[in-house]
């Protein structure tokens, strides 16, 4: 079967997040996976989004071009894939000079056939900023669901597409005015001629998703609208027709031919001119549209139309859109000191934990939540202790008992059940995918993990392996049948970890190569490599203690001595907009004078205290030895500056006691190795996963511990340094 994979192109405005993987990318990628494997010809294409105003909106804002910013995140979002593991077979953009072509002969067609007409319309039009305001230049109230944000074009809420007289309040998102409106000349796609051809095409796709179906009857029974499909702007495909030297064709119109554009590249590329028509040419080639909910109407309303209108062209079969990945209630974006974002995730953690995590958690029917809590805990049983744990004890007890696989001899009650479950996983998993149930399919996978556990469990092999060879031998070639079958399954979904699998079974090609039904059958006996770990167990950190502290910069404004105590001075600390008073005991360690117009480190919401008779209304942080004593202060001398650890943004921190201050752990190290895994002396040698420059070796640093992690203190774009040398390993206080 030819099988054509159609993802949303990503705006190549902003870096990927988890939503859009969530959304798109990840089934897109296990889907296509599959049918390769079943010995499909499949074809997975998408590309970059690189024109309309979201784009523009971006670069105006930055003050480049829209090439400029377009190229960065087309490329920031191509390595993203690729380090995810996504397989398209062509990732193209819609800059390219084929997709211009593609589409120009696309909107000719529709041209002659008569489906493209000249007509006026009224736009918004900005009289401060002179100029006509597209899609996401102008903001108002949507008149469906009250949302105060909705766009030009359309209601990110509610998801329906908007003409912009439609919004209430209608502003300029450059200068906030209010627009006028104006009539100008554009060019209308007939969409209101295939209300009733859709309804019916519609009315066919009984296998679609519920939400996919209702949400695009409702959108046709509220009646189609012809649509303009040209814009007042000049980052763009150009209108083949001339009077429009100043517009381009609209984004939307233009950015759904790529799916086309982009097969008709990958022809051109392999030298096969002609395979992208068997895609789109031949009425038993399925078409899937992998995309978002937001995306709905262009893939199962617009896109089908302009491919009516088109007439040649093959339909969508399946437009399996996903629900919206929810991030920890709304609060996600750096909660546990990791954003949302896909390169930093990638920096971080293995894909397939995310590819892993993200699958078992995919919102096909409901919205659903990402927590970093739940990712550490479901990463850590299921996939490394249950997973992980289960294919290393097989190969390493074979490994150290044969060094190969060794045959299959007789077979009891218990080995046939495992073989049944093990084509049974397979069979199950293949009506799932291929439904796009992909979240239910790696539950059955589970389901296999957690049987290949218990049969290994069960037959024991480290006992009868002492009085019965052939039985030991055939126990543990069963269970590395699991194994094998397990790296097959679940290459769709941890792609990287089968491979590794495939080759510790002693396999020299690729997992890719090998076929879903090789999954049941017995193993060749190959030598096994040596056994590796396959994941690193997580440790969750939530920065429980961090959270309670509220350290600033601050500038000493004001020295004097405290009237009723030898040793306290009365000190000013302004931290830029607020000013502090504080009671301070440096008298024995600093002169006044060295203390006017330094920089420290307040512990801003700690209790006041009255010292006394004086209320101190915080803490200046100093490190202390027992000898000596040292105030802390940064390299970044900005008051009011709050003081981090890592990427970690702390919240509002409620008032904390002195007592519970103390019980919080900071420790004085110096630098004895920098770069990206520097050895710090305090009380011990301790290493930090954070990158330290060379022009620190033997500064004094400080450590915060979270539990029994050391992370060190740290502003914004600085360090916090010790003002005078102190022995490694003091305290603070
Ligand atoms: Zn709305
Ligand atoms: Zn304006």
């Amino acid at each position: 079967m030819k099988i054509l994979v159609c993802v949303a192109w990503p705006y190549s405005d902003g870096p990927l997040h988890l939503g859009h993987i969530y959304g798109a990318y990840l089934p897109a990628d296990i889907f296509a996976r599959y049918h390769r494997m079943v010995g499909n010809q499949v074809l997975m294409v998408s590309g970059s989004d690189e024109h309309g105003t979201p784009i523009t909106f971006v670069a105006e804002r930055e003050g480049v071009s829209p090439a400029e910013i377009s190229e960065r995140y087309h490329r920031i979002n191509s390595q993203i894939f690729e380090k995810l593991g996504i397989t398209f077979d062509n990732y193209s953009r819609t800059s390219s000079q084929n997709h211009k072509e593609v589409v120009r002969d696309f909107f000719m067609r529709l041209y002659n056939n008569g489906y493209i007409y000249e007509g006026e319309m009224i736009s918004p039009y900005c009289p401060k900023c002179k100029r006509f305001l597209p899609d996401r230049y102008v903001e108002g109230t949507c008149p469906y669901c009250g949302y105060e944000h909705a766009r030009g074009d359309q209601c990110d809420n509610c998801g329906r597409t908007l003409d912009p007289q439609d919004l209430i309040n209608p502003r300029c998102r450059i200068c906030g005015s209010t627009p006028e409106f104006k009539k100008t000349k554009h060019l209308f796609f007939s969409l209101s001629k295939f209300e009733e051809p859709l309804k019916e095409w519609i009315s066919s796709k009984d296998y679609w998703r519920e939400n996919v179906r209702k949400f695009s009857y409702n959108f046709i029974s509220s009646g189609l609208k012809d649509r303009a499909i040209t814009r007042d702007i000049d980052w763009g495909v150009e209108v083949p027709l001339p009077g429009y030297e100043g517009k381009r064709i609209y984004v939307w119109f233009e950015a759904v031919i790529g799916y086309l554009s982009s097969t008709i590249e990958y022809s051109k590329k392999i030298g096969k001119e002609d395979l992208w028509k068997d895609f789109w040419l031949d009425e038993n080639a399925r078409h899937y549209y992998f995309i978002g909910k937001d995306n709905i109407p262009f893939h199962t309303i617009i896109w089908p139309a302009m491919l009516m209108a088109h007439g040649e062209l093959v339909l969508p079969f399946d437009v399996p859109a996903n629900e919206y990945l929810r991030l920890e209630g709304g609060k996600f974006s750096k909660s546990a000191g990791y954003g949302i974002f896909m390169p930093q995730i990638l920096e971080k953690f293995d894909p397939d934990m995310v590819r892993f995590y993200s699958a078992l958690n995919l919102p096909e029917i409901h919205d659903s939540d990402f927590s970093w809590d739940d990712f550490y805990s479901k990463v850590n049983t299921e996939l490394i202790d249950k997973f992980g744990n289960f294919v290393n004890r097989v190969l390493k007890f074979t490994k150290s008992k044969y060094g190969r696989i060794p045959p299959m001899y007789e077979l009891d009650d218990d080995d046939y059940l495992a073989i049944n479950k093990i084509r049974e996983t397979g069979e199950n998993m293949a009506k799932l995918i291929e439904k796009v149930e992909l979240k239910k399919a790696l539950k059955e996978w589970l389901s296999l993990v957690y049987f290949g556990n218990q049969y290994f469990d069960k037959s024991a092999p480290w006992d009868i392996c002492k009085n019965d060879d052939k039985k030991c031998s055939t126990k543990l070639h069963i269970s590395l049948m699991i194994v094998k079958s397990l790296a097959i399954y679940g290459y769709p979904y941890i792609p990287f970890t089968s491979q590794r699998i495939w080759k510790m079974l002693g396999n020299r090609d690729d997992i890719s190569s090998y076929k879903w039904i090789d999954a049941i059958s017995p193993l060749e006996e190959y030598h096994i490599q040596e056994p590796e770990i396959l994941f690193k167990k997580l440790t969750f950190i939530n920065f429980e203690n961090w959270q309670k502290l509220d350290i600033r910069v601050g500038k000493i404004i004001e020295v004097k001595d405290h009237p009723n105590a030898d040793r306290l001075y009365l000190l000013k600390v302004s931290l830029g907009d607020e000013t502090r008073n504080l009671v301070a005991g440096l008298k024995a360690y600093y002169a006044p004078e060295e203390l006017m117009g330094k920089f420290v480190l307040l512990l801003y919401n700690l209790e006041p205290a009255e010292i006394r008779g004086i209320i101190s209304q915080g803490m200046l942080l100093a490190a202390d030895d027992g000898k000596n004593v040292s105030l802390l202060t940064p390299t970044e001398k900005i008051p009011g500056k709050r003081v981090i650890i890592k990427d970690f943004q702390p919240k509002n921190s409620e008032i904390i006691k002195h007592k519970d201050f103390s019980k919080m752990r900071f420790e004085v190290v110096r630098v004895e190795t920098t770069g990206v895994k520097p050895l710090l002396k305090g009380s011990k040698d301790y290493t930090v996963e954070e990158n330290i420059d060379d022009d620190l070796i033997g500064k004094e640093l400080v450590l915060f511990f979270e539990g029994n992690t050391p992370f060190i203190l740290r502003t914004e774009n600085g360090l916090i340094l010790t003002d005078r040398i102190v022995d490694p390993g003091a305290r603070i206080r």
